[in-house]
């Protein structure tokens, strides 16, 4: 029995968390302010639910997570030394692990890594492994970027959890993740509420996720290849209405490649785009582009971010 577990009580949901609780080292219970509940004994009712969550992971499984995420880190590091400099990130490529269809131990594994950047893109999904994760890591909580397409009704629990949306493609999703990030946030502040996880970044980044279809498909694959996204002509107005919107702050862009067309031209398409955002709204930087197959001409024209799933996390079923 080599199984490694680890154990993490906690209060949670229905107690809001102060700032300080949320820095603070996994040992030993706080108050809302920061100071050091004294012993672990029972919580009072009015501390809130007593939950003990458990996430146990081989040490196999560990080890095979820990490696393939290094593995990729170093080839991402290596390919944008041959970035061309006007295009070099100045802060470097971030590379986040998405972890869809795998196990919220695979997460644990990987966080007890180091790894603290972590993408989801269906919100049921990403909200369970973000509860179970935020017991785990008390203290120092990842960061969940939300990847995947969005309806506006599930922006009240994404705001919750995520530290970023990568897939805002329309003014009315940008409208329901500010307005429920402001609810969020009320919330807290009457202390109704736990504090949303983008509240110690000063609000919710939203990059523009623009869908590049057209770059030499023909039309059938562009049809089989269509993965959502903003149209072109559309980024500068979702941009304009996300930085109008108290709460929400423009990251920049997100695209998938099309299917069937050759990559290093969509994102040649994005980097030209994300110039002319740039001048628009300057702290527009970002680059959310490349995926396990594709992340080297992604990260040849700019990618700040890159979203690795299966070359770290191994295959998933084909639909996922
Ligand atoms: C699944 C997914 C990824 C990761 O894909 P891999 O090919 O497994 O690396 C990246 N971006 C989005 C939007 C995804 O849905």
């Amino acid at each position: 029995m080599s199984a490694r577990t680890r154990r993490r009580i906690s209060t949670r949901t229905d107690v809001p968390r102060g700032k300080d609780e949320l820095r603070a080292s996994c040992g030993g219970r706080r108050s809302r302010r920061g100071r050091p509940l004294l012993g672990r004994g029972p919580l009072s009712a009015k501390e809130g639910k007593h939950t003990v969550s458990e996430l146990t992971y081989a040490p196999e499984r560990a080890e095979e997570l820990a490696e393939a995420h290094a593995r990729i880190r170093a080839e991402i590091d290596e390919w944008a030394a041959e970035t061309p400099r006007d295009r070099r990130p100045a802060s470097g490529v971030e590379l986040m692990t998405v972890t869809k269809f795998f196990p919220a131990s695979d997460v644990a594994a990987l966080y007890d890594a180091g790894v603290r950047v972590f993408g989801e893109n269906r919100d049921q999904e990403a909200s369970a492994k973000a509860a179970a994760l935020a017991d785990y890591a008390a203290g120092d909580p990842p960061a969940w970027n939300y990847i995947g397409q969005l309806q506006s009704n599930k922006a009240k629990s994404v705001v919750k959890y995520a530290t970023a949306v990568h897939s805002v493609d329309r003014s009315s999703l940008a409208t329901a993740l500010g307005k429920a990030y402001r609810s969020a946030v009320a919330r807290y502040e009457s202390e109704e509420g736990p504090e949303p996880a983008s509240a110690a970044n000063g609000g919710l980044e939203c990059l523009i996720q623009v869908g590049l279809d057209d770059t030499g498909a023909t039309p059938g694959e562009a049809a089989r290849g269509a993965r959502g996204g903003a149209d072109p002509d559309d980024v500068w107005r979702i941009a304009d209405h996300i930085a109008e919107a108290d709460g929400l702050r423009v990251g920049g862009l997100m695209a998938v490649a099309p299917l069937g067309a050759d990559p290093a031209q969509a994102f040649e398409k994005l980097w030209n785009l994300s110039v002319q955002l740039r001048r628009r709204h300057p702290e527009a930087w970002k680059i959310s582009a490349g995926m396990s197959a594709d992340m080297r001409e992604a990260i040849r024209w700019g990618s700040t971010s890159v979203r690795v799933g299966s070359a770290i996390m191994g295959r998933r079923p084909s639909n996922t």
